[in-house]
């Protein structure tokens, strides 16, 4: 079943995680003991079921604002049969309000709004949890830009420069940078 999904993304060209990226933060969450998840950005749910996979006392709950995406979500949920450990909503994360706290929150949505992301759902977070947050390469356009090929592209890539920029002055956090599949960012409380 998680061939089919992975299959699915790829004819869709919906952009989940790359393997080795799910994988470390698989295993991350298995190493750390991490119950309680907050994802922003489900696409499908891929990730979201593979992080619930993890342990059948892992508890999730995230956020896609594409409704096409979510009914995806929703129906691989159910094949997977995780209704009762993910739970989904339907919204724009930048206008949800989310109660309790999280050991970990996941940041994989518009690469533009990563700032606004750390700093709304930062409240959520466990004194000692972590934030992780995918795509910090961009597809190696943020090492390279001669590889830039669109204004758009151009936007993001500056978007998470300034996003990096934020967390290497962040007061609050230290951030470990993870060279695995598309990059990910590992916060930290200090
Ligand atoms: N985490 C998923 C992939 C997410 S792709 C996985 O690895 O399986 C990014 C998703 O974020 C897209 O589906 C997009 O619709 C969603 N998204 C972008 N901006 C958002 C926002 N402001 N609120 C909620 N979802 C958002
Ligand atoms: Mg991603």
């Amino acid at each position: 079943m998680l061939k089919e999904m992975e299959e699915y993304a790829r004819e869709n060209r919906v952009p989940i995680m790359l393997p080795d990226g799910i994988d470390y933060l698989c295993n991350y969450i298995k190493e750390h003991n991490i119950k309680r998840i907050l994802e922003i950005g489900s696409a499908i749910g891929y990730s979201a079921i593979r992080m619930a996979l993890v342990n059948d006392d892992i508890n999730i709950v995230t956020i896609e604002k594409d409704e096409v995406r979510y009914n995806e979500a929703v129906k691989n949920i159910h094949k997977f049969n995780l209704d009762d450990r993910i739970t989904i909503i339907l919204n724009d994360a930048l206008n949800t309000n989310i109660d309790g706290e999280f050991d970990l929150i996941f940041i994989d949505a518009s690469k533009g709004n990563n700032i606004n992301f750390f700093k709304k759902y930062s409240v959520n977070l466990r004194s000692c949890g972590i934030i992780v947050t995918d795509n910090l390469f961009f597809h190696g356009l943020v090492k390279d830009e001669s590889l830039i090929k669109t204004k758009n592209q151009r936007g993001i890539v500056r978007k998470i420069k300034e996003f990096i920029t934020f967390l290497d002055n962040n007061t609050e956090f230290t951030t470990e940078y993870i060279a695995v599949g598309d990059g990910i960012a590992i916060s930290r409380r200090k």
